[in-house]
């Protein structure tokens, strides 16, 4: 059966950071409870703000954030929101094992039940090897497996991926969306950004193209490539959101690209 709350409402949601960037303007997005979400835009578009807002981890200028119906400051959203960030921000001195079961206390688990599901978790991702490893002495795939494991742990109804298979191995992304996909069918709302977009062609039920800090446009994969008479999302992407970014070197001129942006941390 499908929720009538969805698990995201976002109304009228502007941010403009400190020093004046206008990351979001008047953002208007609801995704429906159990949908496999994607958000694909280019670098700057404004998808690490949106999820930020979404998570509680920043403060938005204006509007509202709704969490299957919860205010994103309250706890009961906080508790519904699991987030893979794009960064990865691992504790040096806790272990694998140590890293799972604080995040759950952190979110309300008991310390038993915080323990199993901590070992489930670390047989999921494949890191039984290294329950008793400290975080900087994991490889890359290794530490993104966790920060994935740490998402999932206290069972949230919406999870946040932000490019989760950047930099991922072929075995590990296969894997990886092996999982999730299950975690979808189970029921699991999945909001994901990627710029994969093949990869989000195959996976996403709707997705939105973001541009400017705005939605440019939301259908499934099938509906935008005929909105805009593409034969691939790839196509769609370069007609909209992609069009123009870059300029002929041999002109002199500069990327107009937005430049990178700082890592997550520095924003909270
Ligand atoms: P990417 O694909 O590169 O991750 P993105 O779509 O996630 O990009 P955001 O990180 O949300 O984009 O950035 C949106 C805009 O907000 C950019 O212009 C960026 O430079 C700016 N921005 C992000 N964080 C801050 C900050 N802490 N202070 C000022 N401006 C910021």
């Amino acid at each position: 059966m499908t929720e009538l709350v969805p698990a995201l409402e976002l109304r009228s949601l502007t941010k403009r950071y400190d020093d004046g960037t206008l990351a979001l303007e008047d953002f208007d997005l609801s995704v429906p409870a159990g949908c496999f979400f994607g958000l694909l835009g280019p670098n700057g578009a404004g998808k690490t703000t949106l999820i930020s807002a979404i998570s509680n981890l920043i403060r938005v200028t204006a509007g509202e954030v709704l969490v299957f119906g919860e205010p994103a400051d309250k706890l009961a959203a906080r508790r519904s929101v699991g987030l893979a960030e794009q960064d990865v921000n691992l504790d040096r001195f806790l272990t694998v094992e140590e890293t799972l079961v604080y995040h759950g206390g952190y979110f309300g688990m008991g310390r038993t039940d915080a323990r199993e599901r901590a070992a489930e978790m670390i047989d999921v991702f494949d890191l039984r090897a290294k329950a008793k490893v400290r975080t900087p002495k994991l490889s890359g795939g290794m530490r993104r497996r966790l920060l994935l494991a740490r998402a999932l742990m206290h069972r949230p109804r919406l999870v946040i991926l932000d490019e989760p298979t950047a930099g991922v191995d072929v075995e590990l992304r296969h894997e990886l969306w092996l999982y999730i996909r299950r975690l979808h069918a189970e029921g699991t709302t999945i909001l994901l950004t990627t710029h994969y977009l093949e990869e989000a062609e195959e996976l996403c039920e709707e997705i939105a193209l973001i541009g400017g800090g705005q939605v440019i446009a939301r259908d499934t994969a099938a509906g935008l490539r005929e909105r805009y008479a593409a034969a691939s999302l790839t196509e769609v992407y370069m007609k909209t959101v992609g069009a123009g970014r870059l300029r002929d070197p041999r002109q002199g001129v500069g990327n107009g690209a937005s430049p990178r942006a700082p890592a997550a941390q520095a924003r909270r």
